[in-house]
């Protein structure tokens, strides 16, 4: 297991051992920093038939189970809202209440657990209140903060910290990971294995910090966004924003990394780049809250923006 995640998964051997064991938990994880593994343990753990000092034992049934086990019932987003649907949490709820078909533990994974809506949330709520014995919920989230309060009120939250500079290098390394791809996902979008776990967001965010230097060095911003093969707003608005923050930063001390290696200074003024830095911001909003933005137009506006505010370049 990764080296970040064994203090977590202290956690839950702790839960387990404790003379109610929970019933339902939470996996919170930073934003980029992979917990799929320390989750999936905890499925094998919580399917397993005859587990050893709280470890599955990888010789019973269920464990030797290559495809997605008979009594995990998977809840994930579906559709191009990109939502975990009520209909689907129905019928798993549905399904939580018949017996589990290798008479152990049924498990609901809800993955990632931010995609519930309202009417989600409520129908899980419920269950997760009063659940059917024998079930386990186990959710995983990096934004807790979009969970229903109450519900969360009902989970163990099992943290995932942030892993040190020196562990994120030695695990790139072992990883295969390539140094550069590691300080570059780190920089734009604060998710430093984004080559794993997002390698399409990595190369996203990749071509915004290059249009951004191809407006910077005074080409037309509304051809340079044209020549996005995919305008996702969410994605550029993350990075334009990063990189706003990287240039103010540069201003008041040494910053070296992917994004003053690629935009020179002389940098527009401080006040500028802050007022440029709300403008991303509400599109970022929108974006997250899934308000169909038209992400060209919005992306447009961004974009002379960008190009203005390096008019304004003093020295
Ligand atoms: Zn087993």
């Amino acid at each position: 297991m990764s080296p970040w995640l064994e203090s977590s998964w202290r956690l839950v051997v702790e839960g387990l051992q404790s003379k109610a064991p929970p019933h339902a938990w939470c996996i919170v994880h930073p934003p980029g920093v992979v917990a799929s593994e320390l989750t999936d343990r905890l499925l094998r753990l919580l399917l397993c038939q005859n587990p050893a000092h709280h470890e599955p034992c990888g010789q019973c049934v269920s464990c030797r189970i290559k495809e997605t086990h008979p009594d995990l019932v998977l809840l994930e987003p579906e559709g191009a809202a990109g939502m975990i649907k009520v209909d689907s949490v129905r019928d798993s709820i549905e399904t939580a209440y018949t017996t589990a078909s290798m008479g152990g533990r049924r498990v609901m994974l809800v993955r990632p657990a931010d995609c519930l809506n309202q009417a989600s949330s409520n129908a899980l709520l419920k269950v997760v209140e009063e659940p059917p014995s024998g079930t386990v919920f186990v959710f995983q989230t990096a934004l807790p903060g979009k969970l229903l309060p109450t519900l969360v009120s009902r989970l163990r939250m099992v943290k995932v910290p942030t892993p040190t500079h020196e562990i994120l290098e030695k695990t790139a390394q072992s990883l295969g990971v390539s140094h550069d791809d590691m300080l570059v996902a780190e920089t734009l979008l604060a998710e430093p294995m984004a080559i794993k776990t997002d390698p399409e967001r990595l190369t996203l965010a990749r071509d915004v910090l290059k249009a951004m230097a191809r407006v910077r060095n005074g080409e037309d911003s509304q051809v340079v966004v044209k020549s996005f093969a995919k305008a996702d707003a969410l994605v550029a608005s993350i990075v334009m924003e990063r990189v706003c923050e990287q240039l103010i930063r540069a201003q008041f001390g040494d910053v070296s990394n992917p994004v003053t290696s690629t935009l020179v200074a002389p940098y527009p003024p401080v006040t500028l780049l802050y007022q440029f830095k709300e403008r991303i911001s509400e599109v970022k909003k929108q974006a997250q809250a899934g308000i169909s933005v038209n992400a060209g137009l919005a992306l447009g506006s961004l974009f002379a923006a960008w190009g203005f505010i390096w008019t304004r370049v003093q020295g």
